[in-house]
């Protein structure tokens, strides 16, 4: 009986013994934990790109830095071929010097508010009554038309501040990690969300082109985060020959809340908007800013209230090209095949880009700075690559896997065309270039910072069992869970997408999605050096490990419209 049930947990036990048999190197995880807890480069790295060369809008001149910077660091770290890959055109280039914004009637006020990047500067200080307005499609423009000139719109509803229980910083605990490995079965992505940003996209011309012939003066929309954080993207146009609008600005939503109320009170802008205001009273006396303004409430509507913005900006025409920043480790005997780390560069402008994605851009450097001090002699070559343009739709990882391991055709339609290729639908088939079966995987690190908990397989199956193994050293560091679900939003995606094996890890997301996600917090401040050694040390014992490796990591199927190689 007792051998029976031997025999029985031998049995039960054999997907387990299947899965320990992938190797793990113990001696050399030793000495990458030593290198990577006690002569840890990671916080000098991204102190300087955060704090020396500082916000990283791709074309900007802190990019150029930023490029220049760490390709120079990988070479120093022993690295080779550390080069810059252009890609693009991208476009114009974009910086801002200046920012200052004030309520001047119907009284004194300081605004928190930073500019969108490829809008316009001011061109000294300007002023213009605020008028709310939501202008959305064709038909907004219409019956707004002849109506602007001189005003500074306000262009969101005011809205409710958001739900304050979570907490500020988040880390996995057990159960949120347990439930990340049930497998949510795929629906059909994209979609409405699609949909809503193409005709965003196609709308941005004519707004733009509406807004200056109109003599607006500037446009000011509310930051999605609360508690004075502006979180800023882009807007205008880094499109050359296009016109770029007016002045935008994001603003702090408590600041914007009460410009709207006061526009609203003053009757200024949409009847919708106005409903709640002083009904007709309120239209005869919007003409013209006063400071005598009486208040809200039963006499004559107060004067509109006026802004005065000063925002100093510039567009930089010299190189339409973008660059992502590559180097390498060669590898021995099987040196035509490849492992990659990457992450992206580069940043929004409101704060310097730390925790998106200094962090990132700090861990792979790091990675790789420890395999290069352990001189490892890697079977395959090991890249490193520092994505731009992240932040406009994965375009720089897009360029590199384009040119290098498979290319999808245009699509046939020429309003498809016009879109950038995240936003197409109608895309040819996919073609694959001969290097395309020598990747065998690639890591990205993206999403804040925060230490490695696990890894998302992307519905790979069969690489599960071979990221349990290599976790095993790290488990009293908190990586070790695995899910075959899918995560997105960064440059794994690409590679993804072309039947690529990329990979994203699981990281505890901190203040990222609280604070510091594309807002003016995002600082050095917000790092944490043990998260980042952590992440640092737990991705290079996966690029290590995955450089040993008899065989390259399993794949799964191709996406269905494959081509053959060319
Ligand atoms: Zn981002």
């Amino acid at each position: 009986m007792r051998q029976v049930r031997a025999l029985l947990a031998l049995a039960l036990l054999s997907p387990l013994t299947a899965r320990a048999a992938e190797p793990v190197d113990w001696e050399a995880v030793n000495r990458i934990r030593d290198e990577g807890f006690h002569h840890s480069r990671v916080m000098a790295t991204a102190r300087e790109l955060t704090e020396v060369i500082g916000a990283r809008l791709t074309g900007s001149p802190g990019m150029v830095r930023a490029n220049e910077w760490t390709r120079d660091r990988l070479a120093e770290w022993g690295l080779e071929d550390a080069r810059l890959e252009p890609w693009g055109p991208f476009g114009r280039g974009w910086s801002f010097d200046r920012i200052a914004a004030h309520l001047v009637a119907p009284f004194p006020m300081p605004l928190v508010a930073l500019p969108q990047a490829w809008t316009p500067g001011t061109d000294g200080p300007v002023r213009g009554e605020l008028a709310r307005v939501t202008l959305e499609d064709e038909e907004d423009l219409e019956e707004h038309r002849g109506k602007l000139a001189g005003k500074v719109l306000l262009l969101d509803e005011a809205r409710a501040l958001g739900d304050w229980k979570a907490p500020m910083l988040h880390r996995h605990d057990p159960d949120g990690l347990e439930e990340l490995q049930e497998f949510a079965i795929p629906t059909d992505e994209g979609g409405p969300w699609r949909e809503r940003a193409r005709k965003r996209w196609r709308f941005r011309e004519p707004l733009n082109e509406f807004l200056v012939a109109e003599g607006v003066v500037a446009t000011i929309r509310v930051s999605s985060r609360d508690a004075g954080l502006v979180r800023v993207g882009g807007g205008g146009s880094r499109e050359p020959g296009e016109s770029p609008g007016v002045p935008g600005l994001v603003m702090a939503v408590e600041h914007y809340n009460r410009l709207v109320r006061l526009a609203e009170a003053a009757g200024g802008g949409d009847e919708d908007a106005a409903e709640g205001a002083e009904g007709e009273a309120a239209e005869e006396d919007s003409k013209g800013p006063t400071s005598d303004s009486t208040g809200a409430g039963g006499g004559p509507a107060p004067a509109a209230p006026v802004v005065e913005i000063d925002v100093v900006s510039r567009f930089h025409d010299d190189d339409p090209m973008a660059y992502n920043t590559l180097a390498e480790i060669p590898g021995g005997d099987l040196a035509g095949e490849l492992v990659m780390a990457g992450a992206h560069l580069d940043s929004w402008h409101g704060g310097t880009g730390a925790t998106d994605n200094a962090a990132g851009s700090a861990i792979v450097m790091e990675a790789v700075r420890i395999l290069a001090a352990l001189e490892i002699e890697p079977r395959r070559t090991i890249r490193v690559a520092l994505w731009s343009g992240e932040e406009q739709g994965l375009l720089g990882s897009y360029a590199h896997v384009e040119e290098h391991f498979a290319a999808r055709a245009a699509s046939g339609d020429p309003e498809e065309q016009d879109l950038p290729t995240r936003l197409q639908e109608d895309r040819g088939p996919l073609t694959l270039k001969p290097a395309h079966q020598d990747l065998s995987a690639y890591f990205n690190v993206d999403n804040g910072g925060g230490r490695i908990r696990g890894i998302y397989t992307q519905e790979n199956a069969a690489v599960a069992p071979i990221f349990e193994a290599w976790l095993e050293p790290f488990h009293d560091l908190g990586a070790k869970t695995v899910t075959l679900n899918n995560t997105g939003g960064t440059d794994h995606l690409p590679f993804d997408r072309a039947g690529l094996p990329g990979f994203q890890f699981i990281q505890d997301m901190r203040d990222y999605e609280t604070l510091t996600h594309h807002t003016n917090a995002d600082t050095f401040d917000h790092l944490s050096r043990e998260d980042m050694i952590q992440a640092s040390v737990v991705l290079a014992s996966f690029l290590y490990h995955a450089a040993m490796r008899d065989e390259p990591l399993p794949r799964k199927p191709l996406p269905r419209d494959e081509a053959p190689a060319e």
